[in-house]
């Protein structure tokens, strides 16, 4: 067993707001789960308008000082926090197994990726550099700054508790925004944590704020006229009602939602990295990953290779309690979302694909309440069937036969989702060919999940993202501010009148 222990508090999840830790007047509640255990182990408030309200106002008081703060002031801060980061990442890893499932060393990496986006961020005086021309016309120069939007709001998802919070406010902070988090209500923790290492890296209060909740939070965030800018990760239904809503309001928004990620398995590929590759972005984190490949496209006669020995890996995966050092995969985030899995597997079945391997009614022993799910593997999927064109988010792989990459590459480019996407091959012309020709925002040649670094920005495309800029990288700091150009002459003479031509260089 892992020597790590369970992050354990019995304490409600409430908000944050102002440096402190408040709980609403009204204060209805949800319950928060182990899902390796099925026990409910925490309660979350759910705020509504008021507490959105509260936190705007905080932010909104704490904006222009922060703003005024030298970047490289900021950026300090933000690098004690990256330091604190470091030093907690086993307790925030464990507060994630804890309460999302995925196994520990996973939730290590999650915390990891989201630290190379604070780093990345402590870069921000450079990061805010602006342009400069000197004489543009005689005796005039031009230059541009970036200035931070005000107050700003992310809402996020429960898959990635650290990393995804992570893709948004240490840049917006950096950039001299105040932010608010509304992070799920299914594995809210973690945001509290992180409030009080930014308290404890010197944050001045205000400046970063949580406020814990569902829709009518969200609602409230949408239509507060004081929040500049939405950034949204989670389901793409939602990610489209988020930028609807936020645009009628005036706000910029970025809003990334699902996916169908295709990995594509060329005859000339080294099957056994191949494989490898399938079982770990299928199954790892139990498929609830938006990069997680959950569409394995198997060209000629690959498939009557590959699928035995995927079958083999899949019916061996080590499922169990994700603290346990063993595990390669934890359990499903809820018993609703393990029922919605089930339930995709049940319509695979009606429709016709071959069930190689039946994941359903997983048990694990000393953990019978828990949300388990076995991994699932389908065989001779269609493009009509509801597994292959819907986000299943769970560990289910299907399998689809085509007969060449032309084939592969018309598939993927006619899904409604265009987020993640792999091709495994040896030959250079085609992996070169499949990359100029696909239409997905993020594509990896043999890598199975490319997540992009965070320098490089990370982003779907199609009904992947909603919006114009991805997130994090230098897209995420354009987000996070807006540009001013500056033009300016010191006349040295009297005025020579009004000029009513537009004005040109001279
Ligand atoms: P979700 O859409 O259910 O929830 C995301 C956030 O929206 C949560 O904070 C939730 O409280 C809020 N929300 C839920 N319903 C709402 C409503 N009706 N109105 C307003 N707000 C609402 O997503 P989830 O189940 O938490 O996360 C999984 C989804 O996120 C998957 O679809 C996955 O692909 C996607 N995701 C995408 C990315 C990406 O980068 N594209 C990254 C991670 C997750």
């Amino acid at each position: 067993m892992n020597p790590v222990p369970a992050y354990a508090c019995s304490e409600d999840i409430v908000n944050y707001i102002n440096g402190a830790r408040t709980t609403p007047s009204q204060t209805e509640k949800q319950p928060v789960y182990n899902p390796a255990t099925g026990e409910i182990t925490r309660h979350v408030v759910l705020s509504g308008a008021q507490e959105i309200n509260d936190a705007v106002a905080a932010a909104k008081a704490a904006a222009k000082s922060w703003a005024n703060t030298p970047p490289i002031r900021r950026a300090r801060i933000i690098n004690k926090f990256l330091g604190l980061m470091q030093a907690h990442t086993d307790t925030l890893a464990a507060i994630i197994t804890a309460e999302h499932g995925k196994v520990f060393t996973d939730a290590q990496g999650e915390v990891a990726r989201g630290i190379d986006i604070i780093e990345f961020a402590c870069g921000i005086p450079q990061l805010l550099k602006g342009d400069y021309t000197d004489q543009v016309s005689t005796d005039i120069d031009n230059w541009t700054m970036r200035q931070p939007l005000g107050v700003v709001a992310g809402i996020t998802p429960f898959n990635f508790p650290v990393m995804v919070p992570c893709w948004m406010f240490p840049i917006a902070i950096a950039a001299g925004n105040t932010f608010i988090l509304k992070p799920s209500e299914r594995d809210p923790s973690a945001s509290l944590f992180m409030a009080d290492l930014l308290k404890q890296a010197g944050l001045p209060d205000g400046v970063f704020n949580v406020v814990q909740g569902g829709k009518p939070a969200v609602d409230a965030l949408l239509e507060h006229p004081d929040v500049s800018a939405i950034s949204f990760v989670g389901s793409t239904p939602i990610a489209h009602y988020i930028s609807e809503r936020a645009a009628h309001f005036g706000k910029r928004v970025q809003a990334l939602g699902g996916a169908k990620n295709h990995l594509i398995v060329m005859p000339d590929a080294n099957l056994e990295l191949a494989v490898d590759a399938l079982v770990g972005a299928g199954y790892g984190s139990a498929g609830e990953r938006c990069m997680a490949i959950s569409v394995a496209l198997l060209v000629g006669d690959v498939g009557d290779k590959l699928i035995p020995m995927l079958a083999e890996r899949t019916r061996n995966l080590k499922i169990m309690d994700g603290m346990n050092l063993e595990a390669e995969m934890g359990p499903i985030v809820t018993r609703q979302s393990l029922e919605k899995i089930e339930s995709y597997i049940e319509s695979g079945v009606q429709e016709g694909a071959s069930l190689v391997v039946d994941g359903r009614g997983y048990t694990v022993p000393g953990h019978e309440n828990g949300f388990f799910t076995g991994g699932t593997l389908f065989d001779h999927v269609t493009p009509e069937m509801r597994i292959y064109k819907e986000e299943i988010f769970g560990p289910v792989l299907s399998c689809v036969r085509v007969a060449d990459l032309g084939e592969a590459i018309e598939l993927i480019n006619n899904h409604e989702f265009g987020n993640g996407v792999s091709c495994f091959t040896s030959d250079g012309h085609t992996a070169r060919e499949f990359a100029r020709r696909i239409l997905v925002g993020m594509v990896g040649i043999n890598v199975p999940i490319p997540v992009p670094m965070a320098w490089h920005g990370f982003g779907g495309w199609k009904r992947s993202l909603f919006g114009d800029t991805h997130a994090y990288g230098e897209e995420g700091v354009r987000f996070y501010t807006r540009q001013k150009s500056i033009m300016q002459r010191w006349p040295e003479s009297m005025s020579k009148g009004a000029e009513f031509a537009m004005p040109t260089a001279k």
